[in-house]
């Protein structure tokens, strides 16, 4: 038996079905971007940990900062004895915050718990208690984040009903035919029919969807959003777990659009593996929570915080935000060719900003008819050749590429060349 057929055998047995894995393949090393599994097999990771690995694997980099924080001292409490590396880092994300006006940034562990906290700071600030999310929006899988995310399927499924207070509207995206005139109608409505402006705390948003499917926000919608916030003291978030720290070609996806949101919610590729999330915000709203209501033993830990220093100094050294856009281009041209063969699987629209790229896999070309099987086909053929690809999309059928920004040229061609074959091996 091999090692990985060995320890899958552990994992069915020890671990519950509830933790799905993508593959039946286990880390052994990783480096850059590439992975190696138990059995020696290499890969290219085109899935960076799930939009983590902005700065790769394993940077030099974070790895030193890492290793003299593990000599300093490794776990205080922030609440209890706080660290210097945790107010450097709020400063740091204050100084690059999506916003004009002064910010204040608080830390946790996981994007849940931003967006968790996110809301919390939002209904203390206002003192209401509605939010407003997404059809299609993912924020996590604790309760509050669940009932946020627009997703029945896996992430509702037997969890019963949400709690209250929570309203989605219909994303739009014009192969799914809604348009932002659509979404601001259903907003309007909403507000005559469900829940009146004056009693919603916040709305929540990615600028990106980044498990629904890829999917820019529009900016005609995001400058809608933040006239009916201003309008009404509504909150505006902007979760950028997924699209933040440059990998839509600028520090957070909201700046493409001009818009400032009032709080950002930020984790994955923040500290290059580490688990740390936090929440940059508007310095009165974030001062809005009473002392003691907010944190979390382990949160912002400072090993994390350490890593997460060195990865903001990573991006800019490496000029990551203008390298996303380099990788972004040469992506899109080779999706874009791949696109014309025969063949391959149908592929459907190409889409996303910088280095957040995805391509829906249809069941013809020229439609939008989504092939979930076809894009599964797709992702096996790619690990059985030594790619990691990952599939996203309300459809089941979006293949989303997160390599890490640091990936060389040569590699990328090589990682792409592997997806045309799997491409093509999907279609058979
Ligand atoms: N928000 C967004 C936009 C995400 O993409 C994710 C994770 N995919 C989360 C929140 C939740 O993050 P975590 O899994 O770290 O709780």
């Amino acid at each position: 038996m091999s090692e990985n057929a060995a320890l899958q055998a552990r994992r069915t047995k020890a671990i519950p079905r509830g933790i799905a894995t993508a593959y039946p393949v286990f880390a052994q090393k990783a480096e850059g971007s590439e992975v190696w599994d138990a059995d020696g097999t290499r890969y290219i990771d085109f899935a960076g940990g799930i939009a983590v690995l902005n700065t790769g694997h394993r940077h030099p980099k974070v790895l030193a900062a890492v290793r003299a924080q593990l000599d300093a001292y490794t776990h205080t409490a922030f609440q209890i004895v706080p660290y210097e590396p945790y107010v450097a880092l709020c400063e740091r994300l204050n100084a690059i915050a999506p916003f004009t006006g002064a910010a204040k940034s608080i830390l946790f562990s996981t994007g849940a718990e931003a967006v968790e906290n996110a809301v919390k700071i939002a209904k203390a600030a206002t003192g209401r208690t509605g939010v407003i999310a997404f059809s299609g929006g993912f924020h996590g899988r604790t309760a509050l984040t669940m009932a946020l995310t627009g997703k029945v399927l896996p992430y509702k499924k037997k969890f019963g009903i949400s709690p209250p207070g929570i309203f989605h509207l219909p994303f739009p995206c014009a192969d799914h035919g809604v348009s932002v005139a659509d979404t601001l109608k259903a907003l309007d409505y909403l507000f005559r029919a469900d829940i009146g402006p004056q009693d919603v705390a916040a709305i929540i948003i990615e600028p990106v969807q980044g498990e629904g499917g890829f999917l820019p926000a529009p900016t005609e919608l995001l400058v809608a959003l933040r006239q009916i916030c201003d309008a009404h003291g509504i909150v505006l978030i902007a979760d950028e777990v997924q699209t933040g720290f440059a990998r839509t070609g600028r520090m957070f996806g909201i700046e493409h659009s001009g818009v400032e949101p009032d709080l950002v919610t930020v984790a994955k590729s923040l500290a290059g593996g580490f688990p740390l999330s936090g929440v940059i915000g508007r310095e009165a709203i974030m001062d809005a929570a009473e002392p003691g209501g907010l944190g979390g033993t382990y949160a912002g830990n400072p090993i994390a915080c350490a890593a997460a220093l060195a990865v903001l100094e990573v991006i800019a050294e490496e000029k990551l935000v203008e390298r996303a856009n380099a990788i972004g281009a040469r992506i899109k041209d080779a999706l874009a060719r791949m696109a014309l063969r025969n063949d391959a699987v149908a592929i459907g629209s190409i889409r996303g900003p910088g280095a957040m790229v995805a391509f829906d896999v249809v069941k013809k070309r020229g439609t939008v008819e989504p092939d979930a099987d076809a894009a599964k086909r797709v992702t096996q053929a790619a690990l059985a050749d030594g790619l990691i690809l990952i599939t996203c999309g309300v459809y089941g059928n979006t293949i989303r590429l997160l390599n890490p920004l640091t990936i060389p040229d040569a590699l990328l061609d090589e990682g792409l060349g592997k997806l045309e074959r799997a491409l093509v091996a999907g279609a058979a």
